[in-house]
Formats: structure tokens, C-alpha cells, sequence
């Protein structure tokens, strides 16, 4: 855990689903991409991953730092950490450790940069592009109102 504190007001903060594991981010991070690469298929469990990168030292852990559990694959250069409770991706250092990759969905603020490249896309499956144009609800596809399930 790092000691340097600069001033909170520039601080991203992020947590897992279950709110056990927080974090803040000391430093501005440089780049946003998706990456749709069958190994964030599998990780995310859906068609792409969003991920932030950032410095490898502006991690700073809030709580929770004992639930996390990291992965990385045995061969290729792909790394994970996640909530053991929720499952939650959260930060992790890459596993060259050159950087620390954020994924964008376990901030509770937007950030202030956009995703700027889109990573892998020979293997992003057909439904991606098919279920964008597909109908859009507020809520639940047949909720009458939206404020129910929520
Ligand atoms: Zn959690
Ligand atoms: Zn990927």
C-alpha cells in the first residue's frame, strides 16, 4: 500500500458488487479500451471486457484487500483479480507488471477519459453487433413500470 495521498478530490473510486473490496486510484489513468478477446469472453462472462489502464502504483486498497483473489493464465498474458465473495473484477497488475488494469464497470465514478480503441474485434461474436440494434427498455423488456424490480 502505497503512503503517498494526493488530494481526494482527484481520486477515482471503485468497488465490487457486494461492496466489501473498495479501492481509489491515486493517478489519472492514460487509456480506456474494450478488448474482445475470447479470453475476456470467458473472464467477463460476456462479449467484451472494459478496461482502464493506469500506473502500476496508484492502486490504493480501501477494504476488503484479503478477499481478492487473483489469476493469471498459465500461458498466455491475461490476468484477473476478483471479489472471492461477489466475483466482482477489480483491479490487478498485468501479469508483466507493467501496468494496473482497471475494468471500467467497478468504478463508482465516471472516469475522465473514453475508451478509444476497440481491442481483438476479429473475435468479438456475432451477437454483439446483432443484440446493439436490438430493442431498447428503460427497464425489463415487459415491466410496465420500471421503479418495481430495482
Ligand atoms: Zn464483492
Ligand atoms: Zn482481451
Amino acid at each position: 500500500m502505497t503512503t503517498e495521498s494526493p488530494a481526494p478530490s482527484t481520486m477515482l473510486k471503485g468497488s465490487c458488487l457486494c461492496g466489501q473490496v473498495s479501492y481509489s486510484l491515486t493517478q489519472k489513468p492514460s487509456q480506456f479500451y474494450f478488448c474482445h478477446c475470447q479470453q475476456c469472453q470467458k473472464v467477463t462472462g460476456s462479449s467484451f471486457a472494459a478496461n482502464i489502464v493506469g500506473p502500476v502504483d496508484s492502486i490504493r486498497w480501501l477494504s476488503g484487500e484479503n478477499l481478492l483473489t487473483h489469476f493469471d493464465h498459465p500461458s498466455r498474458a491475461f490476468s484477473k483479480t476478483f471479489c472471492s465473495l461477489c466475483g466482482s473484477g477489480v483491479p490487478h497488475i498485468n501479469k508483466s507488471k507493467t501496468s494496473l488494469v482497471i475494468p471500467a464497470g467497478s468504478l463508482d465514478q465516471a472516469p475522465a477519459i473514453e475508451p478509444t480503441a476497440n481491442l481483438f474485434i476479429s473475435e468479438s461474436p456475432a451477437w454483439l453487433s446483432i443484440g446493439l440494434s436490438a430493442n431498447k427498455f428503460t427497464s425489463y423488456a415487459d415491466e410496465k413500470s420500471s421503479d418495481d424490480e430495482k
